[in-house]
């Protein structure tokens, strides 16, 4: 059996995919990016093989992509996250019907990519400036109030009310407002419903401005938070698609575009 492998080097976490000759998830890895980024992407295929008892040779072809592809020397080709991402969501539009928009919210960004009947990229749009509609804007929320950002999702949805309006445009203003309304006796899980739709809003703007189009497709690590979730159905007013594993679409999208390179070189499988 050949394997391929996509890496998806993240700003906050390193996702492996294994994917064998027809297309199945063989096995996932997820570890933090951390400031060594050739290293610590080493040590998750190192532990990935490990699991799987799968050998580094076994691997035909590996695709790198995400924000520190340009440095993991040992994959055979890079390719940008907006083109994995689109071929990670494609493969997963099989079960979820025709997905035309794909939402994506990383640690350090949010993008959104829009496609065609054919799935292939129409238009897409990014925000790599601002932390506000980011995974990082979760992590201080959840540093601010205590908590795990795991548990982000379980907590509003314990919310009752209205969920409370954050209005600072900035992380950093917006980590003293979530200081002051807890100061004021909010609860946290009003804070927390007040953040997810704060994101949920902003990058609702940002997909208004391509036009959204069904089905929406919502992936990366915050797509796990099913309390964002559920703010990006009310603000979208349409359910959102979220693939079983979303942090790792793009990955698998790595791994699909592998295993394309690998037999448009004329390798065949059972040769
Ligand atoms: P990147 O590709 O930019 O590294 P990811 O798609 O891996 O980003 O997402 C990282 C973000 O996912 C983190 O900033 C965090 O907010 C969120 N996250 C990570 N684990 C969880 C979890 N178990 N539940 C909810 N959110 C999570």
């Amino acid at each position: 059996m050949k394997y391929f492998a996509g890496i998806d080097i993240g700003s906050t976490a390193i996702k492996i995919v294994l994917i064998d000759e027809s297309k199945n998830i063989v096995a996932h890895q997820t570890s933090p990016t951390g400031s060594h980024f050739q290293r610590n992407s080493l040590e998750c295929l190192a532990a990935l093989l490990a699991k799987t008892g799968i050998k580094k040779e076994d691997v035909e072809y590996m695709i790198s992509t995400g924000y520190g592809r340009k440095l993991f020397k040992e994959a055979d080709e890079s390719t940008s996250e907006i083109t994995a991402n689109a071929a990670g969501a494609r493969h997963f539009s099989t079960n979820n019907g025709n997905v035309k928009t794909i939402i994506n919210i990383g640690g350090q960004d949010s993008k959104v990519i829009l496609l065609d009947n054919d799935g292939h990229i129409k238009n897409f749009a990014m925000n790599d400036k601002c932390a506000a509609g980011t995974g990082r804007f979760l992590e201080m929320t959840a540093r601010n109030l205590g908590i795990e950002v795991d548990d982000l999702g379980d907590l509003h949805l314990k919310a009752k009310g209205i969920p409370l309006s954050i209005n600072s445009t900035c992380t950093v203003f917006a980590e003293s407002e979530i200081i002051g309304l807890l100061a004021n006796g909010h609860e946290k899980e009003e804070i927390i419903a007040g953040v997810h739709y704060s994101i949920a809003k902003r990058i609702v703007r940002l997909a208004g401005r391509l036009g959204v189009e069904d089905r929406v497709f919502f992936d990366g690590g915050p797509a796990m938070n099913k309390g964002l979730v559920a703010a990006m159905d009310d603000e979208l007013m349409r359910n959102v698609v979220v693939p079983e594993i979303p942090q790792i679409t793009t990955a698998l999208g790595g791994a699909l575009i592998a295993r394309d390179a690998f037999l448009s070189k004329g390798e065949k499988f059972y040769a």
